[in-house]
This record gives C-alpha cells, sequence and structure tokens, in this order.
C-alpha cells in the first residue's frame, strides 16, 4: 500500500512539477537542449578482461576466453548527475525519463557509435536483460534492465529474451553485505528458461562496476552453448 501510495504520489508531484535539467537545474527539461549539446559521448571504453583501452569495449583478439564476455561498452561514466538521473529512474519510479534514456540511447549508437550497433546487428546477437532478484522487482514493480533491453532491442531491431532468471541467495550469501554479495555471484546465482543455446547474445543493465554479474551470466550462456556474449550498460 505504501508503495502504490508512493508511486501515485510521485506521478503527482511529476506533472505539477514540470522537470528540470539534471546539469543546470534550469526548469523545462530533464536535459536542456544547451547542456544536451555538450554530452560526451565519446567515454574511454576498455576490453573487459585486461581493462586496457579498446575499440568499442570488445574484447582484445588475444584476450579473448572461452568463458569470457567478448565486449563491455558503457554509455556514461558512473557519477553525476549520470548517477542521479538513474537513481531518480529506478527509485523514484520517474518513469518519464525513460524517453530521455531512450534518445541518449539513440543518439549514442546511430550517430556516434554505428559501428557497435552495425556488430549486434552482424552477429544476430539475442537481447537479455540481466534478471532482477524476485522480491527486489515485487518491490520496485519493474525491472529497470528489461526496459532498456526493450529500448535496444527496438534501436537495433534484434529480438529480446527472457532467458536468465535469478535464484534465490543461499544462506551463505545471505549472511554478506551487499558489497561481498556482489563479488559473490557466480553462474550459480542464475538459471536459464532454455537450456540449449546457439549464436550471439548481449546483456543489458543499467550499472556495471566490477562487472561480476555480467561475467557470471556470461559464463552460464556459454557453458549452454553459447558462442559469443557481450554486454552493454548505461554507466560505468
Ligand atoms: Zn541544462
Ligand atoms: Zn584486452
Amino acid at each position: 500500500m505504501a508503495f502504490r501510495l508512493t508511486k501515485i504520489a510521485n506521478a503527482i508531484l511529476d506533472s505539477l512539477y514540470p522537470p528540470s535539467c539534471y546539469f543546470c537545474h534550469r526548469p523545462g527539461a530533464w536535459i536542456c537542449p544547451q547542456c544536451w549539446a555538450k554530452i560526451n559521448f565519446r567515454s574511454p571504453q576498455k576490453c573487459p578482461v585486461c581493462e586496457r583501452g579498446s575499440y568499442l569495449g570488445l574484447t582484445h583478439p588475444h584476450c579473448r576466453r572461452r568463458n569470457e564476455l567478448d565486449g563491455l561498452f558503457y554509455l556514461f561514466p558512473y557519477r553525476e548527475p549520470w548517477r542521479a538521473m538513474l537513481h531518480d529512474y529506478k527509485y523514484r519510479f520517474v518513469r518519464r525519463l525513460t524517453s530521455v534514456w531512450q534518445q541518449l540511447i539513440a543518439t549514442s549508437l546511430q550517430k556516434h557509435h554505428p559501428d557497435l550497433l552495425r556488430y549486434w546487428q552482424k552477429e544476430k546477437v539475442v537481447i537479455v536483460p540481466v534478471p532482477l532478484h524476485p522480491s527486489r522487482r515485487l518491490w520496485r514493480g519493474f525491472n529497470q534492465a528489461q526496459e532498456l533491453a526493450k529500448i535496444i532491442s527496438q534501436i537495433s531491431q534484434r529480438p529480446l529474451q527472457l532467458l536468465a532468471g535469478r535464484r534465490h541467495l543461499d544462506r551463505h550469501q545471505a549472511k554478506l553485505n551487499a558489497q561481498q554479495r556482489a563479488s559473490n555471484i557466480t553462474p550459480a546465482n542464475f538459471f536459464l528458461r532454455r537450456q540449449r543455446l546457439k549464436g550471439n547474445f548481449l546483456l543489458v543493465d543499467d550499472v556495471v562496476t566490477t562487472g561480476t554479474t555480467f561475467r557470471a551470466l556470461a559464463t552460464l550462456l556459454k557453458k549452454h552453448g553459447a558462442n559469443h556474449v557481450s554486454a552493454f550498460a548505461l554507466l560505468g
């Protein structure tokens, strides 16, 4: 009930108070045209294995490992005001932000990184959102990774599949704090809704920090037959 009320209250607040720019706080838009023009869509991308610079975050040919990620691309650095914008989207249910993220992703891929878009199309990737823990999903009402995956699916014209699910924490993991838990994620934390896979996959999540979640999922997908597995995150 409290959750529903918060959601409704936020929706009313959103309509009463028009958005203001996350960068300069001027009212009118979530990102005003002046600040939009200054956005850097060229975040330096790194190879997810050796962490050295890499074009489009693709894993260097000599860094490729059978059970590793074949690429990891993030849109913007994990700092303000991007962090606040993502936080509001996830926890304050500011659903109107969906269209802003949509525009940012489309601009990034179509205007600044068409090669990445072409790579996904050439590889015929199937888009897989990183699953949320079921209890968190219930509380939050939506899975932001799934929303983002939908956006990417529309832009890239590649299909989306809810292929992976999350298992309940085991006793050992339940005792760990959030940080320990994040670094303890293994393929055993997930299950797949199909056992035999083929082809290439693109994992989608909102944030990548250590990359353990992406890696665990990539390993699991590859053990079940996936060929290439790369990843996309909004912030990294
Ligand atoms: Zn502004
Ligand atoms: Zn490398």
